[in-house]
């Protein structure tokens, strides 16, 4: 495998932030940009300290008093300049996806398109936020409910979704009146400079107030000031459920709100009447894409027994002719795992699954690379059954096959983890297919037929139950989660009766 040169990438990283308009400062660290293409450093970055955390919270905050008077259509406007300038340097951002995270080109491109669709959305949201009237019980009374802005929104995001989840919380957040502060991960600190750039251009064009958005980089430690800031009315994290253990109920000792989305267990059930072409297909690009690092990839396949072997062997010669590489050459479809550690922790589930009576059927094994980049051919393991390793999150290319016989077991093995994201069923039996997105079906917050698990569209409210978080994001009525409920009793009669048929003179 033929990597490039690390000054190469440095070249295009920078020439990349350049064209977002992002201000080239050297850094100086402590945080250092890195890309696993090759393992080596794009460039260093400064940490934010605590007062930084403090001024960027104060300056949301003092923003927020102004951007929550502006009428939502209005606030539309800033969303609507940003997702043409996302259109506009949708290159340049994907160029900084493939880079920091390792996506390949296209995957990359589709993350930025994810954050234009968003926009769009959320311009169209600005004109509809609606709140209901009721029937009130009292004669000459109007019963109903009216949507205010919150506040402040901290913005936690992960590595692998570098830009796509910020903006699915950021353009909603902003038409809904609340203004954001964003704690990326600190292995994609790059990508979030160019977002911000481009934000901060977009409310100059447009006359918003620049507080709207402020950027803060670090760890973990740096998002716990997010975490315990009473001044943050949402958190909305997004990262391991390791993560959402720690902040979650610190959030709550609070009161304040939080919107978690944490990991996926993700699984497909393949019935005997399923299309295995298509299956194939869906099976492949949910279990191999992005390298397995995506929170929606596929990692169990809960296989009907009697079409088990031959669709083992297709996915398996079709694995064979995934190109795994430098994400910038042609033809790759499998680009590095994020760094070292996602390595062993992939080669640990790998040993586990062995030690439980697994099968590794093909892949698991290191692919070229350098001492410092790490490439992997998705591998595909045969269980005898859902055994412990199989019910963690391993966030690399593995994924188990598992085999049933009649089908209230597949749905039993497919809801016996304590994940809750994402799932699919593929079958050409309706009663099937109804029955796994029925209440008695599939446990999860997404449940797909005859697709995979991964590749969700921002239509829809996106996030999962149990330790997935049961946050919501993106589409559908999501946007309610950024905004305070007001039920509103108004008395234009001239008398006053009381509710529940209550006396009281
Ligand atoms: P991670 O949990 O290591 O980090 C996520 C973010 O949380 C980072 O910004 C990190 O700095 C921050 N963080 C960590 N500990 C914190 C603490 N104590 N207080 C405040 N902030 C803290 O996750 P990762 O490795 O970057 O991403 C992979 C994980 O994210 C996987 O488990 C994946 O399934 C999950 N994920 C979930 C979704 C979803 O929508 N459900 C989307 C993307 C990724």
């Amino acid at each position: 495998m033929n990597l490039p040169a690390p000054e190469e990438l440095c070249r295009r990283a920078e020439e990349a932030l350049i064209r977002c308009g992002a201000e080239i400062t050297d850094g100086g660290g402590p945080l250092v940009a890195r890309t696993p293409i090759t393992g080596t450093e794009l460039r260093t970055v400064t940490a934010s300290s605590a007062e930084d955390v403090d001024r960027a919270i104060t300056a949301a905050h003092e923003a927020f008093l102004e951007w929550r008077s502006v009428p939502a259509p209005q606030r539309g406007a800033v969303v609507r300049r940003l997702g043409q300038l996302l259109t506009e340097h949708k290159a340049d951002l994907a160029e900084l996806v493939t880079l920091e995270a390792g996506k390949i080109p296209s995957e990359a491109q589709g993350e930025v398109q994810e954050m234009i669709d968003i926009c769009e959305f959320a311009v169209g949201l600005s004109r509809q936020l609606y709140g209901r009237t009721m029937a009130s019980e009292r004669p000459g009374h109007r019963l109903m409910e009216t949507w205010h802005p919150l506040g402040v929104v901290g913005v936690i995001s992960a590595f692998n979704f570098p830009v796509a989840v910020w903006s699915w919380n950021t353009a909603v957040a902003l038409v809904c009146g609340d203004t954001v502060v964003w704690k990326p991960s600190d292995r994609t600190p790059l990508t979030a400079i160019a977002c911000d750039a481009l934000l901060a251009r977009a409310a100059r064009d447009v006359g918003a107030p620049a507080g709207i958005h402020a950027l803060i980089q670090g760890s973990g430690d740096v998002g716990e000031r997010l975490v315990d800031d009473a001044r943050v009315a949402l958190l909305s994290a997004t990262g391991s459920v390791r993560m959402g253990r720690a902040v979650g109920p610190r959030v709550a000792a609070r009161f304040g709100k939080c919107l978690l989305e944490l990991g996926g267990n993700n699984a497909a059930v393949v019935a005997p009447s399923a299309d295995l072409d298509l299956t194939v297909r869906g099976v492949v690009f949910s279990a191999a894409g992005t390298a397995g690092q995506r929170c929606t990839s596929l990692r169990r396949l809960i296989v009907h027994s009697s079409v088990a072997d031959e669709l083992v062997e297709r996915i398996s010669s079709a694995y064979g002719q995934l190109k795994v590489g430098n994400p910038f050459d042609d033809g790759v479809l499998v680009g590095p795992l994020v760094n070292r550690s996602a390595f062993e922790a992939m080669q640990t589930a790998l040993d586990k699954a062995r030690a439980d009576g697994g099968t590794i059927v093909c892949g698991g094994e290191r692919s070229g690379g350098s001492d410092a980049a790490y490439y992997v051919s998705p591998a595909l393991v045969r269980m005898p059954a859902q055994t412990s390793v199989v019910r963690e999150e391993t966030f690399a290319p593995i994924l188990y096959v598992l085999t049933y016989e009649d089908f209230d077991q597949a749905i039993a093995l497919h809801n016996e983890v304590p994940q809750g994201l994402s799932s699919s069923i593929f079958t050409t039996d309706q009663r099937e297919a109804e029955r796994f997105l029925a209440a008695d079906g599939s446990d999860c917050g997404i449940a797909n037929v005859n697709i995979g698990t991964s590749g969700a569209e921002i239509g829809g409210a996106f996030g999962g139950e149990k330790e997935t978080g049961g946050g919501r994001e993106s589409g559908s009525d999501a946007w309610k989660a950024y905004m305070r409920r007001a039920t509103n009793t108004v008395n234009y009669s001239d008398r006053l009766p009381l509710a529940q048929g209550v006396e009281f003179t």
